[in-house]
């Protein structure tokens, strides 16, 4: 495979989830070394077990994205690890309760902004300021495309989300002058896995006029509603990202790329 990251170091966050990890794998086959980010400690030991064998270098630490010094701190022991971070996958997310607005529990509002939206701030906001002192940078947000499109029932993540569009293309103009590029991608229904398992059954509960109150009519239902009549696997995210964490998309700023089936 092309070497398009030999001798860099990327940044994953999230890491030991379903497309942290396969974006992992992906930037190491291409030569990253890989520093990897996640609250749950286990999972992420796994994910470091798994991607040590592909011969990178693989720094590990737990951390939560919506703890503004203990990313500073995760982020300064990785660069002292490794040295500088020129590639950010700004990926943790929580894709919280299902209600509509009105009965919307406002602690879980405030917990998915605090890790979808403020999270993603915090890693833009620290590993960036080390990228302008070095005039090199490349950062890939994942949004969603409930920050495209707001989704009935999901108001916490539906409004992180089009915040993080929002975040992305702000920093795409903060940073241009410094050599540092920021782009999104936009996930649309991926499966199978907890997510889409969770987001189906979820939907179903709420009783909305939206989806049906019966979990399998609504698998039916949200694949009806997208032109390729499938969902979307993890497999197709880490190439997209990879493109835009790489030169090959070197006029390419403030985007957020949907990855949807149309
Ligand atoms: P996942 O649950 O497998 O992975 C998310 C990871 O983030 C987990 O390992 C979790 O431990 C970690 N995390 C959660 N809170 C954290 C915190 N405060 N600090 C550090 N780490 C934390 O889910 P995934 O599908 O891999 O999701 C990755 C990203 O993709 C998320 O931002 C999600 O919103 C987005 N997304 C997913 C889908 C989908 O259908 N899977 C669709 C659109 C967008």
């Amino acid at each position: 495979s092309s070497q398009r990251f030999a001798g860099q170091n990327a940044l994953i966050t999230g890491a030991a989830g379903n497309i942290g990890l396969a974006v992992a794998k992906r930037l190491a086959s291409e030569g990253a070394n890989l520093i990897l980010f996640d609250l749950n400690a286990e999972k992420l030991e796994e994910a470091r077990s798994q991607l040590v064998s592909l011969g990178v270098d693989v720094h590990n630490a737990i951390c939560d994205v919506t703890d503004y010094a203990s990313v500073e701190k995760a982020v300064d022991e990785a660069e002292k690890a490794l040295g500088p971070i020129g590639l950010l996958f700004n990926n943790a997310g929580y894709q919280g309760a299902f209600a509509p607005i009105h009965e919307y529990p406002p602690e879980d509002f405030a917990r998915v902004v605090q890790i979808d939206l403020i999270g993603a701030f915090h890693l833009i906001r620290v590993v960036s300021e080390r990228m302008v002192k070095r005039k090199f940078g490349r950062i890939v947000n994942t949004a969603s495309m409930a920050g495209l499109q707001g989704p009935p029932n999901m108001g916490g993540y539906g409004s992180s989300k089009f915040g993080v569009v929002g975040l992305t293309e702000v920093s795409a103009k903060d940073l241009a002058p410094y050599n540092i590029r920021v782009n999104g991608i936009a996930p649309g229904l991926m499966g199978p896995g907890f997510m889409w398992d969770r987001q189906v059954e979820l939907q179903a509960k709420t009783g909305s006029q939206y989806f049906s109150a019966n979990p399998e009519e609504v698998k039916k239902q949200m694949v009806g509603s997208v032109p390729m009549r499938r969902l979307g696997t993890v497999e197709e995210i880490p190439g997209v990202v990879a493109f835009l964490l790489s030169d090959d998309a070197s006029y390419i700023t403030g985007v957020t790329m949907p990855i949807s089936g149309g």
